[in-house]
């Protein structure tokens, strides 16, 4: 089964579902990804989908308020009780089979209300919004999670074994490891993923892999695609993989967000005369990306374990600042200085984790963008030292700030912030604050070792 012949692939809800029939689907899990990052699914035979694409299936309200323990924020006016339930429309031009899962297929949903209305809560439709104002304002936006994560055993104990000691991005970490990084390279590539790189990354058990870049809400699709693979691929390996920013006291998971705008064919991104060869628009759009950084963060890194991962001299994006290929900048900037490497040219946002939502956080990435881009807002000097080292006049200068080191300090930072209120609408804005506040009572007081043993397997 080659799930990516998609070439003659059916518009319609019935003729996806025969496509289906005819790949070896039996069973289609419905996903909605919750504001905590877990994802709630239920399942069809694959005969029903194309009356569930019309109808939806049901699902309580409470889950748009979840956290990552599975208790609910609840919060009144808004969602306050187990009375309530909406429908979950598989997005039928975006439903998969499952190369990892065979007989399974993947489809990601919409949320409507029972009376068939765009309920307000719904994530995805959010990210949509965030692409289609991107296209209102004639331009679009190449989009690409890049991902990190942790290999290993689940010890009886319920102690992480890594899958491999290291050295970090060595031949020995894919020798030890061959079997399974074979099965997964070429299960993604079977699921048409496009896959640009796989290696060992530095901690121990740690891996990280990027596919190629794709419009916003396609690149938040495949980011939980990715996900179901490697999770699948490691498990007929007799391992666990996971996404969480921190399995143990060690260099931490990121999940970087790569974000590219163009006019047609052209990258803004690069060939301009603006900072770093920026055309001036792409410099605004990367300009209102790092002012919004601190209640970003809110929503790219948005559980307390999250704040374990990002500090100084982690790589992590701890510092608001940007520079050319700084790794402890949170925005990285790559440059497209020759024919070959143009159409590459991006930014790349580092603090945000796989404890975030990438409907969310692509969505309020792209808010923070065009709030730039409507602003002409322009970049202050790029930072290419280490920013934490700067003397305080230059980092005065250039507004070099040490991003929210605790959730409760980032959610303080989004409460206050009108542009990602106004883009995400006032039911999505303040359910997914009351989450997150949810969270900070739920973790205060946990040590770093009880953080990571509560959420380490729940990513
Ligand atoms: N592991 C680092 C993080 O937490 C990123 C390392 C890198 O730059 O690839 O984001
Ligand atoms: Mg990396």
């Amino acid at each position: 089964m080659n799930p990516r012949v998609e070439t003659d692939r059916p518009s319609d809800a019935e003729g996806v579902q025969t496509w289906l029939e005819e790949a070896g689907v039996a069973a289609v899990a419905l996903g909605f990804v919750d504001p905590s990052m877990i994802v709630r699914v239920k399942t069809v035979p694959v005969a029903r989908f194309a009356r569930v694409a019309a109808s939806g299936v049901g699902l309580s309200t409470l889950f748009n308020v979840a956290m990552s323990n599975d208790q609910f924020a609840l919060l009144p006016g808004y969602i306050d009780g187990p009375s309530g339930d909406i429908r979950l429309r598989p997005d039928v031009a975006a439903t998969v089979p499952l190369a990892a899962m065979p007989g399974w297929a993947w489809a990601p949903v919409y949320q409507f209300s029972q009376a068939g209305e765009p309920y307000p809560g719904c994530p995805r439709a959010f990210a949509h919004g965030m692409a289609d104002a991107v296209a209102a304002r004639g331009s679009s936006v190449q989009a690409a999670f890049e991902f990190e994560f942790s290999v290993g055993l689940r010890r009886g104990d319920d102690t992480f074994e890594p899958a491999h000691e290291g050295p970090g991005y060595s031949d020995i970490a894919i020798v030890a490891n061959h079997d399974f990084a074979l099965d997964l390279i070429t299960t993604t590539q079977a699921q048409g993923l496009d896959l640009q790189q796989f290696h060992p990354e530095y901690a121990d058990g740690q891996f990280e892999m990027s596919i190629a870049p794709r419009p916003p809400v396609e690149a938040a699709d495949a980011a939980m695609v990715v996900r179901q693979t490697v999770r699948a691929v490691a498990r007929r390996h007799g391992l666990r993989a996971s996404f969480a920013p921190q399995v143990g006291p060690d260099t931490g998971n990121g999940t970087h967000l790569h974000l590219s705008l163009w006019e047609g064919d052209r990258n803004l991104m690069s060939g301009g005369k603006g900072p770093a060869g920026m055309h001036q628009r792409g410099a605004s759009f990367v300009a209102g990306i790092l002012h919004e950084l601190p209640a970003l963060v809110g929503v790219t890194v948005p559980t307390a374990l999250g704040y374990l991962r990002l500090r100084p001299h982690h790589w992590s994006g701890a510092m608001q600042c940007w520079g050319t290929e700084n790794r402890e900048a949170a925005l990285r900037f790559i440059e497209g200085p020759t024919p070959a490497t143009a159409r590459g040219a991006n930014i790349e946002i580092k603090p945000l984790d796989g404890t975030a939502n990438p409907y969310l956080a692509v969505g309020a990435a792209l808010a923070a963008a065009l709030h730039g881009l409507d602003r002409d807002d322009r970049l202050p000097p790029q930072t290419v030292e280490d920013p934490d080292g700067l003397p305080d006049q230059v980092k005065a200068e250039r507004n070099v700030r040490q991003l929210p080191s605790s959730l409760s300090e980032a959610v303080e930072h989004l409460a206050g912030s009108s542009v990602l209120r106004d883009a995400m609408g006032e039911f999505l804005f303040e359910t997914f604050l009351a989450t997150r506040r949810g969270e900070c009572e739920q973790t205060a007081g946990l040590d770093d070792d009880e953080l990571i043993r509560r959420l380490r397997w729940r990513y």
